[in-house]
């Protein structure tokens, strides 16, 4: 059978970071598993976060107007992007779980990770106009946020000062990973290990040890179905009429972002949904 592989993109400054040691864990366990693991240090490898026309080998579609994604895209289909572009979409196309680990930095991922989001999943490689949500070019893939927080869990509840995790979550999630087609498995939180006993954070890694032994088995979350919507410049990319009036009825919206001025349903962004609540209807 052939070997599976996993990849991890990686993005802390210090080797002795709580991030590092659950960066291990996953690369441990993963191993025992028997999966390749590929890490992409991103702060080791002083990965480039600025989306620029270096990207880009050869003459420029529109050298009057540099516009990054067709320009990247054109590249991508005449094997023009630069080298570390490549190298990182090809670890990309081998791996079936890309975990992405990180410290949270203001509600989203740090500015090295995000670049690596702009420049790896470029049009063409990660998504097309056909190609997006549940059709996604990576829909047989699966991938997940594992990070730390400076804040308490608390402090990210709905009435928390932070306000609802789920809202924050859902950009990184919904608009960059669902959207490239992943299968988005559960968020790994590890809240304010900075603020905790030594205890406290050996039990959370313990934690992870255990969950990435099923890891690969977990149902991923539920995000709206495509076919929920008329896909197409005319119909605005709506909810059909149909859908809109089915959901009147029920208590929830559809996801945190799809919410149709109702109540969020509840973690849609942090645990898989079963039963009515599943926007698709499945169980
Ligand atoms: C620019 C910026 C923006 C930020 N924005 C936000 C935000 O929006 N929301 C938010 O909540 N936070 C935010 N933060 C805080 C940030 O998310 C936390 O500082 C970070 O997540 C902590 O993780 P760390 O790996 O750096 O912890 P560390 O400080 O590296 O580790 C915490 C503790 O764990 C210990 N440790 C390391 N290895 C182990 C081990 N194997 N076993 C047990 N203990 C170990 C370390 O020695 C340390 O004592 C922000 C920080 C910055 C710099």
């Amino acid at each position: 059978m052939a070997q599976k592989t996993a990849l991890i993109v990686y993005a802390h400054q210090s080797p002795g970071s709580f991030n590092a040691a659950v960066r291990d864990v996953a690369m441990q366990e993963l191993a025992a598993q028997g999966f390749r693991v590929l890490v992409s240090d991103l702060y080791a490898a002083n990965f480039i976060a600025n989306s620029t026309q270096d990207d880009v080998i050869g003459d420029l579609k529109n050298p009057e107007l540099f516009q990054y994604g067709e320009e990247t895209m054109h590249a991508w289909m005449e094997g023009r992007l630069s080298d570390d572009i490549v190298a990182e979409q090809r670890k990309v196309e081998e791996a079936e779980l890309i975990i992405f680990q990180f410290p949270l930095y203001w509600f989203s991922v740090p500015a090295i990770m995000k670049g690596w989001m702009d420049r790896v999943l470029t049009q063409g490689f990660a998504f097309s106009l056909e190609k997006i949500y549940d059709n996604g070019v990576f829909k047989d893939k699966k991938a997940m946020l594992s990070f730390t927080t400076g804040a308490t869990k608390t402090m990210f509840q709905p009435d928390g000062i932070n306000g609802d995790i789920n809202i924050a979550l859902w950009p990184l999630q919904n608009g960059t990973l669902h959207f490239c087609g992943f299968q988005v498995l559960a968020p790994q939180i590890f809240w304010s290990p900075a603020h905790c006993p030594n205890a406290a954070r050996t039990a959370m890694l313990d934690g992870w040890r255990a969950r990435v032994k099923g890891l690969l088995a977990e149902r991923p979350l539920t995000f709206a179905p495509c076919e929920l919507f008329d896909l197409s410049f005319q119909g605005g990319f709506l909810l059909w009429p149909k859908v809109r009036e089915e959901r009147e009825s029920r208590p929830y919206g559809i996801t945190t972002g799809h919410h149709l001025g109702k109540p969020l349903p509840p973690d849609n962004q942090m645990k898989a949904q079963t039963g009515s609540d599943r926007p698709d209807g499945r169980k």
